[in-house]
């Protein structure tokens, strides 16, 4: 049987489950679209070598080397670790207009995603550091 390139084994997990699998935190910002408060995520001042991956399904989402310090209070990128990784959508709640950007493979919650960053790419992908789980890079490792 053939399947489809985003087939994620996440996406059958009920609520509960990931109640289970994640902490109150992540949970909230993944699965009900919260956002932590600015300056306290574990990888907002956070500067090593290596992948962030999405928390709940492990999928690799962003590099070290394009992560910026935005100021802004949350881990910042200025691009995705590959095409296809993050979905963008409009996001009109709070009274702004926002793009939303979530994981591909589990449909998580990340962040958003805003056309002021700083690089080449003039994006800036906002993101929650409870929806991130940050590996080292080994030397031999290619995403
Ligand atoms: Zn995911």
């Amino acid at each position: 049987m053939k399947r489809a390139k985003t087939r994620c084994d996440k996406l059958r997990q009920t609520e509960a489950e990931w109640q289970r699998q994640l902490s109150p935190e992540a949970y909230h910002v993944m699965r009900q679209k919260g956002t932590e408060p600015p300056f306290s995520g574990k990888y907002n001042a956070f500067f090593e070598n290596g992948v962030y991956r999405c928390q709940g399904c492990g999928q690799a989402l962003f590099d070290s080397e394009r992560k910026f310090d935005s100021h802004c209070g949350w881990p910042a990128f200025d691009r995705a670790i590959a095409a296809g990784r993050t979905v963008e959508a409009l996001d009109i709640s709070h009274g702004m207009r926002r793009t939303e950007i979530s994981c591909s493979c589990c449909g998580a919650h990340l962040g958003h995603l805003f056309a002021d960053g700083p690089t080449e790419t003039g994006l800036r992908y906002c993101v929650n550091s409870a929806s991130l789980q940050f590996d080292v890079r080994k030397k031999s490792e290619r995403e």
